[in-house]
C-alpha cells in the first residue's frame, strides 16, 4: 500500500501541480495572515507564548489529552504550499481504504474534522480542517508525515490558548516539542523550515 501511495503521489503532472498550488496560494497566505494577526492583538506585550515545533513532533496523542481546557488549544493546520493535493491522501484515509470515497470508514480522522474538496482540476483535491470538531489527536498528521508530504501538522491556536504560564502539554511531551515563541510571530510556517522558526527559545 505504501508502495501505492508514493506512486501516486509522484504521478501528478509538475506543472499542473504547481499551477494548481499557485492559485490557491493567495488564499492560504490569508489564512495564515490572519491568524498571525489575530493571535498579535490578542496577545500584545504578552511576551512569549507556547506553540509546538512540528519538526519534532512525534504526534503521540498528548496534545489531545493534556490540555487544561475541556477541548484541547491544540488543532491541525495545513500547510497548502506543501500540500500535493492527492487524490489519495495519507493524512484522510486508513492505510488500506475500502474505497477512496469520504465514508466514515475510510478516513483516519475520527471525528471527521479533516475535510476533503475536489478541485475542478483532476485528479486534486484540497483537504481543510474544520477546527469546531478537530480534537487534536494528531491522527491525520502521521498519515501525512509518514507517507505523505507532510503538509498537516499541529499547532497550538491562540484564539483558544490560555496561555498558561506552564503548559501541561509541553510539561508532557515526550519530544520536546513544544517552544516558545514572540506574542506577535506565534505561528510556524512549516515549508519555510525548521530554521525559520519564529522565535524559538530553548524550554
Ligand atoms: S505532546 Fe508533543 S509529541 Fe505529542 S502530539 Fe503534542 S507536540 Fe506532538
Ligand atoms: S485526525 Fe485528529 S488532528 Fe487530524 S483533523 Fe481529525 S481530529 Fe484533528
Ligand atoms: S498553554 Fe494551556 S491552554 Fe494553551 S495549549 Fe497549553 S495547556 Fe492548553
Amino acid at each position: 500500500m505504501r508502495m501505492d501511495m508514493e506512486t501516486d503521489k509522484n504521478r501528478q503532472p509538475f506543472n499542473r501541480r504547481q499551477f494548481l498550488k499557485a492559485a490557491l496560494q493567495g488564499a492560504a497566505a490569508v489564512s495564515v495572515g490572519g491568524l498571525v494577526a489575530a493571535a498579535a492583538s490578542r496577545s500584545a506585550g504578552a511576551g512569549q507564548i507556547w506553540q509546538i515545533n512540528p519538526f519534532k513532533c512525534i504526534q503521540c496523542g498528548n496534545c489531545r489529552v493534556n490540555c487544561v481546557l475541556k477541548e484541547s488549544a491544540v488543532k491541525a493546520v495545513h500547510d497548502f504550499t506543501m500540500c500535493g493535493y492527492c487524490d489519495l491522501c495519507t493524512g484522510f484515509f486508513h492505510p488500506e481504504p475500502n474505497d477512496l470515497n469520504t465514508g466514515a470508514e475510510n478516513q483516519l480522522c475520527p471525528s471527521g474534522a479533516l475535510v476533503r474538496k475536489y478541485t475542478q482540476e483532476d485528479p486534486y483535491f484540497e483537504y481543510t480542517i474544520d477546527e469546531t470538531i478537530c480534537t487534536g489527536c494528531g491522527k491525520c498528521v502521521k498519515g501525512c508525515t509518514s507517507f505523505g508530504n507532510g503538509s498537516l501538522y499541529l499547532q497550538v491556536r491562540h484564539d483558544r490558548c490560555k496561555h498558561c504560564n506552564e503548559c501541561l502539554i509541553a510539561a508532557r511531551c515526550p519530544a520536546g516539542a513544544f517552544i516558545r515563541v514572540p506574542a506577535d510571530k506565534p505561528y510556524v510556517v512549516k515549508h519555510l523550515g525548521e530554521g525559520a522558526i519564529v522565535g524559538e527559545e530553548a524550554r
